[in-house]
């Protein structure tokens, strides 16, 4: 499939940045790049990408879609007090999906791991305010 040159600039935000941004975001930025781009446009663009497998979008917990140039499994850690998401570079446990397999019967293709609590500034902060 062609690619538009919505989708290209998509791709280019999402492989500058390490900050996992939700759409509006990524709409921000890519309006620095084709200004008259309307955010519904960014979402079906990222819908498509999700859909070819260029881009994967977490849920995070509260609810909010947040989305990922790296395709790869890996796994995130997410403040629980400032919302910043990070890779964890931690090898993929792929055992634990056969594992569940076996005990289960189900068919396990994935998994997906989030690690919650307080990044390193949300932890000075704390300390620095006593
Ligand atoms: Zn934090
Ligand atoms: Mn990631």
């Amino acid at each position: 499939m062609k690619r538009s040159k919505q989708r290209e600039a998509i791709l280019r935000v999402l492989a500058n940045t390490s900050s996992h941004p939700t759409a509006e975001w990524i709409h921000e930025q890519v309006k620095q790049e084709i200004p008259n781009v309307g955010l519904a446009t960014v979402y079906r663009n990222l819908r498509l990408l999700k859909e070819t497998g260029e881009v994967s979008e977490m849920l995070v917990s509260n609810g909010t879609a947040h989305f990922d140039g790296n395709t790869h499994n890996h796994y995130h850690f997410r403040c629980n007090q400032c919302g910043l998401i990070l890779d964890i570079d931690e090898p993929v446990d792929e055992t634990i999906e056969e594992k569940i397999a076996s005990r289960t019967g189900l068919k396990v293709t994935n998994h997906y791991l989030e690690f919650t609590g307080l990044c390193l500034d949300c932890q000075r902060l704390g300390d620095a305010t006593g």
